[in-house]
C-alpha cells in the first residue's frame, strides 16, 4: 500500500469566530491537525483553507480546489478538526461523507468527532443514520416521475370547480372557498356524522330548495336547474378529499382511448396533492365520514331516515358475523347473521336478543364504564396531554424538514448542488416530509377524536338515550356471545383505559 497523501481542510466563518474565538482560528486548526498527522504518521501533502466562508454550503474556493485535487488523484485522505469544519448542512455534508469520499476511495477523518471512515469502530453511526434516512440509495425513474407528477398535481385543471369552491380569479389553477356552498357542505357532513343517511340528507336538501351542484352549470347552459339532490351527489361530497383541502386528480381512468368509457379507480390509486387549497371540513371530520361510508348498511340507499343505533357496530362473538335485526311484527330482535343465512347448517346459534334490551344494557354498561373514567374534566385534561405534546413535537420536526428542503432548493438554484444529487435528496426529503405531515395530521385527528368522545360521554352520563350519533361517537365494537354476555369496546381506548 502506498503512503497516504493527506490533505488538511480548514474553515472559519464569522459566526464561528464570534462563538468559538481563537480555538477555532485557522492557525489553531492547522496546528492541531499537523500535530495529529505527525503522531499518526500521515504525510500531509496540502493544506486548504477557507477563511470567512460559511459551512452551510460547499461553494468555497479552498474546498473546490481540494475537490479538484481529489479528482486528480493527488489527495486520498482528508482531515478536519471536527465535522462542522467540513460543513454545517447535514444533507450536503452527508453527501460528501457517504457518497463522494467513499466513491473516490478517500479516507475522511474528523479528529474531534472521532470520525474515521477507515476505522471499523467510528462515531459516524448516528450521523450515517440521519443521512441514510434522507438519501435515496437508488433513484428509479418511477420516483422521479412521481415527483414531477406531484408538482403538476397541485394545480386545479378542471373546467368546473367542485361544489363549495370557485376558481381563484388571481390564479385559474387555484381553488377558493365559496361561502354559501361551503356552508351546505358543512351541514352535509354534520348531518351525516350525526347519524343521518345519505338519502335522508339528499331529501332534506331538496325539501329546503338548496340548489344542486349541477344547477349552476345547467342554468349557465340554458337548461332547467334539475330535479333536486340525489344520493350520488351527496355521497360524492362526503367522499371527496377536496373538502379537507386536498386536490385529487385521476379518480378515474379511460378504459381505452378508442372507447369513451371511464373506469372509476380504487381510492389507493388516486393521485392526491395535500393542502393545495383551503379546507371546508377538518381532516378528522372527513376521516370519520369515510369510516361511516365504509360501514355496511349505513350509507346504503334506504328509506328510513336513520339507521338503527347499533348498525355496523354489533357483531357475533362466536362467528364474527354482524348481528342483524329481525322483526316478528311486535318487537325487533338481534340475531347472528351467520346463523340467519343458513340456520340448517348449524354454523352458529341464533343469539336471539331483544333490540330494546340490548340498547338499554349497552347504555347502562357505557354509563358505568364512563363513570369510572372519573370526572369529565379529567377526560379533557388527558385529551390535551400526551397527544397534544406529540403533535407539537411533530410540528417542529416537520418545520425543520421543510427548512432543510428549502435550503436544498436554494443550493440547487444557486448551482451549488448538481441535478442528480438534488433529485436524489429532494425525492427522499419530500417523502419524509409527507410521512411527517401524515403523522402530524393523525396526531391532531386523535386530539379531535378525544374531544368528540368527551362531549358524547357527557351527553350519555347526563341521561340521554343511546342514539345513533351517540353510539357512533362512543363505541368501537360490541360483541355478543351465545350466553348473551355483551363485550363493549369503547373508542379512544387510550384515555378510557387510564382509569
Ligand atoms: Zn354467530
Amino acid at each position: 500500500m502506498s503512503a497516504a497523501r493527506a490533505a488538511l481542510y480548514l474553515r472559519l466563518s464569522k459566526e464561528d469566530g464570534d462563538r468559538d474565538g481563537a480555538s477555532q482560528s485557522i492557525r489553531n486548526q492547522r496546528d492541531f491537525l499537523l500535530d495529529y498527522c505527525g503522531k499518526n504518521s500521515l504525510p500531509v501533502v496540502e493544506i486548504y483553507a477557507d477563511d470567512g466562508y460559511t459551512g452551510t454550503n460547499f461553494n468555497r474556493p479552498g474546498f473546490l480546489r481540494m475537490v479538484e485535487d481529489i479528482e486528480a488523484g493527488r489527495v486520498d485522505t482528508v482531515l478536519t478538526k471536527d465535522l462542522s469544519r467540513l460543513g454545517r448542512d447535514y444533507i450536503l455534508t452527508g453527501y460528501y461523507l457517504e457518497r463522494y469520499f467513499p466513491e473516490r476511495g478517500v479516507r475522511y477523518i474528523a479528529v474531534n468527532d472521532r470520525i474515521d471512515t477507515a476505522a471499523e469502530q467510528s462515531d459516524m453511526t448516528p450521523f450515517r443514520a440521519v443521512f441514510n434516512d434522507l438519501y435515496a440509495k437508488d433513484i428509479s425513474r418511477k420516483v422521479r416521475a412521481a415527483l414531477q407528477t406531484r408538482r403538476q398535481m397541485g394545480k386545479f385543471i378542471g373546467t368546473y370547480p367542485p361544489y363549495g369552491y370557485r376558481k381563484d380569479p388571481a390564479d385559474r389553477n387555484h381553488l377558493v372557498v365559496e361561502a354559501e356552498e361551503a356552508a351546505q357542505v358543512r351541514r352535509i357532513y354534520a348531518w351525516f356524522l350525526g347519524g343521518q343517511t345519505v338519502s335522508a340528507i339528499a331529501r332534506r336538501l331538496t325539501e329546503e330548495g338548496v340548489p344542486t351542484p349541477s344547477a349552476g352549470k345547467r342554468m349557465a347552459c340554458g337548461q332547467k336547474p334539475g330535479a333536486g339532490w340525489s344520493y350520488p351527489m351527496v355521497r360524492r361530497i362526503l367522499s371527496m378529499p377536496t373538502y379537507r383541502g386536498d386536490l385529487v386528480s385521476r379518480m378515474s381512468q379511460k378504459i381505452s382511448y378508442k372507447l369513451d368509457r371511464v373506469r372509476r379507480l380504487p381510492r389507493e390509486e388516486w393521485l392526491v396533492a395535500e393542502g393545495t387549497h383551503e379546507a371546508i371540513v377538518s381532516s378528522a371530520t372527513f376521516e370519520r365520514a369515510q369510516e361511516l361510508l365504509a360501514v355496511r348498511g349505513y350509507a346504503a340507499r334506504r328509506k328510513t331516515a336513520e339507521p338503527r343505533p347499533l348498525t355496523g357496530l354489533f357483531f357475533c362473538a362466536d362467528c364474527g358475523a354482524p348481528m342483524t335485526l329481525w322483526s316478528n311484527g311486535k318487537a325487533r330482535y338481534f340475531v347472528c347473521a351467520g346463523w340467519k343465512r343458513n340456520p340448517g347448517e348449524h354454523r352458529c346459534t341464533a343469539h336471539y336478543l331483544r333490540e330494546e334490551a340490548v340498547l338499554e344494557a349497552v347504555r347502562a354498561a357505557l354509563a358505568e364504564l364512563l363513570a369510572q373514567v372519573r370526572d369529565p374534566g379529567g377526560l379533557a385534561e388527558e385529551a390535551a396531554g400526551p397527544a397534544g405534546e406529540e403533535a407539537e413535537i411533530l410540528a417542529r420536526r416537520l418545520e425543520r424538514s421543510r427548512d432543510a428542503l428549502a435550503a436544498l432548493y436554494r443550493d440547487r438554484a444557486e448551482g451549488r448542488v448538481g441535478q442528480e444529487v438534488f433529485d436524489a435528496l429532494a425525492g427522499r426529503m419530500r417523502r419524509q416530509e409527507r410521512a411527517l405531515a401524515d403523522k402530524l395530521a393523525a396526531a391532531r385527528r386523535g386530539d379531535e377524536a378525544r374531544e368528540d368522545f368527551r362531549t358524547r360521554a357527557m351527553e350519555l352520563l347526563g341521561g340521554k338515550t343511546l342514539s345513533r350519533g351517540l353510539a357512533l361517537g362512543l363505541i368501537e365494537r360490541i360483541e355478543a356471545s351465545s350466553d348473551k354476555a355483551l363485550v363493549i369496546r369503547l373508542r379512544c381506548a387510550d384515555i378510557t383505559q387510564k382509569r
